[in-house]
């Protein structure tokens, strides 16, 4: 279980639906799968079709049956009693069936989950209470490290995408560096530019070489996958 403590909203109780003052008790027998609703959501109007909001949610299942009193607005919108924040959330899941994933800046929502799953509850809507109540987003996000050896560092910033995270360890080590046999500055570490003369001032000496500070980075690439079939809830 994840540190909820230190602001976290508290997941609303249920609430009762029915306003009995603008509760015409009329089934909503004559209304068809295709249909659209509005749904009145605190001060925020969402228009859907029922199949959405039925197909998931025991609670509009419920609603929509008939067998509840509804709540009928003049108007012809359905009053429900709810955030329209966390509702657009709860919408956007029985649209697409895609489990919500609030991350970014490294760092998931955790407040925003805990909210949307009073919601989830509130909505009878199974799937979300379990990727919710499981953590299960936590595994749906990863990240993918690259190491590599870098020999200058500044060529390589511009090359940084938006998904990805940089860190460069910088560190000195000593490398072996070919000299010259004549000294020659533009030969140096360039064995294949000496030529005739240089090979004559070496004669039979083996290649020289000496040691030299060389200034490298570990560049670390930390890429952010999400993992959309966790998501579309097909593990
Ligand atoms: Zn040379």
């Amino acid at each position: 279980m994840a540190d909820l403590e230190g602001g976290a909203p508290v997941p609303p109780t249920p609430r009762p639906i029915s306003e009995p003052e603008t509760a015409p008790a009329s089934p909503l027998t004559s209304l068809n799968n295709s249909d659209p609703i509005t749904l009145r959501v605190g001060e925020r109007n969402f228009v859907t079709a029922l199949a959405t909001l039925t197909g998931e949610s025991q609670f509009f299942s419920s609603m929509f049956s008939g067998n509840w009193h509804n709540t009928k607005q003049p108007d012809g919108s359905y009053f429900i009693d709810a955030d329209p924040d966390l509702f657009a959330h709860i919408l956007r899941y029985l649209r697409h069936n895609m489990l919500p994933l609030f991350y970014a800046n490294g760092h998931h929502d955790l407040g925003l989950y805990a909210a949307l799953l009073g919601e989830a509850k509130y909505f009878q809507i199974p799937s979300l209470v379990k990727w919710l109540e499981h953590e299960t987003y936590f595994r749906a996000v990863k990240v993918q490290r690259d190491v590599d050896e870098a020999e200058n560092v500044l060529d390589l910033r511009d090359l940084t995408k938006s998904n990805e995270e940089v860190e460069y360890h910088p560190f000195r080590t000593t490398e072996k560096v070919y000299v010259c046999p004549r000294g020659i500055s533009l030969h140096r570490g360039r064995p294949n530019a000496c030529g005739r003369l240089c090979q004559r001032a070496r004669g039979d000496d083996p290649e020289e070489y000496e040691d030299e500070d060389v200034y490298k980075a570990l560049v670390i690439r930390k890429t952010v996958v999400f993992d959309h079939r966790l998501c579309a809830g097909d593990e």
